[in-house]
């Protein structure tokens, strides 16, 4: 039950789903819309796990725009807040803090048995043993404890037989556009922290022309809250004049951030490295990382 914002768009390339109310577009964002219909390119509300209306015992946003910081009600959904309350209802959950896992044991039968853990705390050593395991590390601690868990039987680490553990490692090129919208340049200054970005452009490069890339891009619009004025870095000047141009700027301030996909490549990987470990002995993460030509040409 995460509960996510958003609207059904029949985007091809974004694939509709079951939403809560859609988050409202700010004037700004409007303003994009209207423009962006303009070129044939769609600006829709964004998606994402912000509640929009009471749900699952959650209440909704109240738009304070502090998301990236942590959500002081719960409206915007995390492990902690919204599913470890609901385990703990069950009784059958036992959290055990402080614990890092430093590799699966497996049996005789190449199962796995159980896992050996450091407690950060104490330093003790223990194995916690059971009848299913789930690896959710993330990313690069995921792989680390797959390689790092070697047996006589799994000598390259576990589920590595095909070599592709950690290997394919990808993500997005970013790149971050700020702009001023004349329309709201100078304007009366309102509340417009929202939960970050309200709106996004779905990836529109796919028309069938030929390109010098493989690959899109979308953009989320107004992902930097409004209680900052992040552009005044860029501006020049001190004193009351500068900070007058900022006011004036602010409510016309346009932020939209481009992200591009990444090629996935078997030479991009997560390995480790036994010779150098961390405070608790257990071999470091290394990452094999090259952006390739595709990647350039899809970033310029
Ligand atoms: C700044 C930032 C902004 C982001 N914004 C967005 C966004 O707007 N939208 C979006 O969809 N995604 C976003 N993401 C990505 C998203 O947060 C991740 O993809 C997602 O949290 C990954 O979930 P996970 O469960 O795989 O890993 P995580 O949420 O990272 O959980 C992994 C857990 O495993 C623990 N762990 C690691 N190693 C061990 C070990 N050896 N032993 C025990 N525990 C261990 C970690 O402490 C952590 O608690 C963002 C990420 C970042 C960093
Ligand atoms: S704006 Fe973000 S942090 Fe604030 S209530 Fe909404 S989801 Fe939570």
């Amino acid at each position: 039950m995460i509960g996510v914002a958003g609207s059904r768009e029949g985007v091809d390339v974004l694939p509709d789903g079951e939403y809560l109310p859609p988050l409202k577009l700010r004037c700004s964002e409007e303003i994009m819309r209207r423009t962006c219909a303009k070129m044939g390119i769609r600006v829709i509300p964004t998606r994402k796990a912000v509640l929009t209306q009471p749900y699952d015992d959650r209440p909704a946003c109240h738009y304070c725009g502090h998301c990236m910081k942590g959500c002081d009600v719960g409206a915007i959904f995390s492990v902690p807040n919204s599913m470890i309350p609901k385990a703990r209802k069950t009784g059958n959950f036992t959290l055990l803090p402080n614990r890092l896992a430093r590799e699966l044991l497996v049996d005789t039968e190449g199962k796995v048995r159980a896992v050996s853990v450091a407690d950060t705390a104490t330093r003790q050593e223990e194995e916690i043993r059971a009848r299913v395991f789930a690896v959710c590390c993330a990313t690069i601690e995921s792989a680390r404890l797959l390689l790092n868990s070697r047996s006589p039987r799994y000598p390259d680490g576990l589920a590595n037989s095909n070599d592709v553990v950690g290997r394919y490692l990808h993500g997005h090129n970013t790149a971050d556009i700020f702009a001023y919208l004349e329309d709201l340049v100078g304007t009366r200054p309102v509340n417009n922290d929202g939960a970050t970005d309200h709106s996004y452009i779905p990836r529109f490069n796919i028309d069938g022309k030929k390109r010098d890339y493989a690959g899109g891009y979308h953009y989320q619009l107004q992902d930097y809250s409004f209680m900052t004025p992040y552009h005044a870095h860029y501006l020049k000047g001190f004193g009351k004049k500068f900070k007058e141009q900022v006011r004036i700027l602010q409510p016309g301030f346009m932020a939209m951030d481009c992200y591009a996909k990444v090629l996935a490549q078997p030479e991009n990987r997560v390995a480790v490295d036994p010779k150098r470990v961390d405070a608790y002995g257990i071999p470091i993460p290394v990452i094999h990382f090259r952006f390739c030509d595709n990647d350039h040409a899809l970033y310029y």
